[in-house]
């Protein structure tokens, strides 16, 4: 058996930051360590460490007798199933790494639980506190994105980022075990013992849970937290791919995968029972659909210009992804929307099938309203009003391939300007400022940034991050129902909600 002050399970950024501040939390009181050798529980096979820690760990070994943490520091140990630390870190950004917005604000987040609750949470720590955290204690140097409001490391380079959360980490004596996959958690007397998949046992009166959600499985991601949470009598908000890629048909008859652009893009509900029309017709002109806004509860996000690039199965670019989690929701089919990844093991426990939400249960059909240049309906009617034809003004104003595709649709091609009637000019208009495109499905959990849905936030204390149900048991990071679009939010949940756990698993640690 290994004891703990603080055990904390997956060492992604929530985690890792967690640890840190685990760590350092002063005035952690003596383990009451057991004389002799620890209890046996078995040998334990070696687990690897983390690179940057350079130390072999002593597997199956307790601290000698009367020993205690030294310094009054928290004796923290990360368990991380894959053979290194933050490998979703290494990914993010394009491996640039966006580790934090320059602003943010609540409508930046998606969440079904309290919004009041994630507010408290955030305020814990200011984007500019965490900013300052990273320059002055882990020595990343950051430079400011204003046009896009992003953080990213000066080098542009996520491994810098990774490395050096784990090098800091390290450094204060955090124990990192890589190769450590938790399979249970369970209660023991006042500890808690935390047992892997090969049989080893940890203890500690306090455990994190930073196990992540189910998107990209292939990062060690796939819901076994989520399970032993529900174990210990969580319930889940149902889980769903967000910032994912989705799939549909390109307007009109070739295909333009790699034609990007930036677009006005916001997510609707077609209702096409009141016209007849067919949505899954890529041609079908669906001007006079029942059009509906979605909730703002399904998607907060304000709309802005970012980009949008077609792809070979369908959409994806910032300004799709942030919004794909409302197709996922109103699509039934998606591929992967009701199954846990496990590979090569039995999914360690099936979905609820992907819910509607509400609105989307009125309105079924879920569209991408686009207007491809951001020019509002007036602008278009002055230009179509001089002396061009169709071709060379869309071509002037749009990538030329979707020009030519979107003329190829309505039939107006090569048209002088000046003779449309008024009806095909509000055809064509429409198509420039108001184009609906009807997502078929989405690339999954495969392909997601993140994950929606999770343990409620209601179920736990947001001053501290502590379960409700299950005391000395702390949920940070993505497990949690919150997930943020493109831009640095989703660490930046990381972050906080991470040095949140941290600093309290700590400190009911200390008062153990
Ligand atoms: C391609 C990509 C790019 C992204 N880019 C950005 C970006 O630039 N900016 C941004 O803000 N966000 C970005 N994100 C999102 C961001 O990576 C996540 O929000 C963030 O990593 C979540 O942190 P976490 O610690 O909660 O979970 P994770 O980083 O997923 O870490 C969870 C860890 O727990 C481990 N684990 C899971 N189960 C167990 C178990 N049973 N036992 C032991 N260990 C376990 C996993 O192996 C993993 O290491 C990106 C995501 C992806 C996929």
């Amino acid at each position: 058996m290994h004891y703990s002050n603080v055990i904390i399970i997956g060492a992604g950024a929530a985690g890792l930051t967690s640890a840190i501040f685990a760590v350092r939390e002063p005035g952690i009181a003596t383990t009451p360590w057991s004389t002799g050798t620890a209890p046996a529980h078995g040998s334990a096979p070696t687990h690897g460490t983390s690179p940057a820690t350079g130390t072999a760990p002593a597997p199956g070994t307790a601290p000698a007798p009367g020993t205690a943490p030294s310094s009054g520091k928290a004796r923290v140990t990360l368990l991380e199933r894959t053979p290194q630390p933050g490998r979703k870190i290494l990914m993010s950004g394009g491996t640039r790494c966006n580790v934090l917005p320059v602003t943010f604000s609540l409508d930046d987040f998606v969440t079904e639980s309290s919004r009041n609750r994630m507010r408290n949470i955030f305020r814990s720590w200011s984007v500019d506190a965490c900013r300052r955290w990273f320059t002055d204690k882990i020595g990343l140097r950051l430079a400011c994105e204003e046009e896009s409001n992003k953080w990213f490391p000066e080098s542009n380079s996520a491994r810098e980022v990774r490395d050096r959360l784990v090098r800091h980490a390290a450094s204060l004596g955090v124990e990192i075990r890589t190769g450590a996959s938790v399979a249970s958690v369970r209660r023991s007397g006042h500890m808690w013992i935390v047992s892997t998949d090969d049989g080893v046992h940890f203890s500690a009166p306090v455990v994190v849970f930073a196990t992540g959600g189910l998107s990209i499985p292939s990062t060690g991601t796939d819901g076994t937290g989520h399970s032993i949470a529900e174990s210990l009598g969580h319930t889940l908000h149902p889980t769903y791919p967000a910032l994912t890629p989705l799939t549909g048909p390109h307007p009109g008859s070739e295909p333009l995968p790699g034609v990007s652009l930036d677009v006005d893009l916001e997510p609707v509900f077609v209702d096409t029972a009141a016209s007849g029309r067919d949505v899954s017709d890529p041609g079908a002109n669906l001007m006079h659909a029942g059009i509906h806004p979605v909730s703002r509860d399904l998607c907060p996000f304000q709309t802005r210009r970012s980009g949008f690039l077609f792809t070979h199965q369908g959409y994806s670019g910032p300004a799709v992804l942030d919004i794909s989690h409302v197709i996922v929701r109103a699509l039934k089919n998606g591929p992967e929307s009701s199954s846990r990844n496990k590979p090569g093991k039995p999914a360690a426990q099936t979905d609820p099938p992907a819910t509607l939400h509400p609105s989307a249960t009125l309105h079924p059909s879920a569209a991408l309203r686009i207007n491809w240049t951001g020019r509002p309906a007036e602008w278009w009617q002055g230009q179509l009003e001089g002396r061009h034809t169709t071709t060379s003004l869309l071509r002037s104003h749009l990538p030329r391939r979707l020009a030519d595709n979107l003329l190829e649709e309505n039939g107006l091609a090569n048209r002088k300007t000046a003779q449309l009637s008024s009806k095909k000019r509000q055809r064509l208009i429409a198509d420039l400022t108001a184009y609906l495109l009807v997502p078929t499905g989405h690339l999954g959990y495969k392909k997601a940034e993140v994950t929606g849905g999770g343990v409620p936030l209601d179920e736990i204390n947001p001053a501290t991050m502590e379960s409700r149900f299950a005391p000395g048991i702390f949920l940070c990071g993505e497990i949690m129902d919150v997930f943020g679009r493109i831009g640095g939010f989703n660490f930046y949940w990381a972050w906080v909600s991470g040095r949140l756990a941290g600093i309290h698993a700590a400190k009911m640690a200390s008062d153990i």
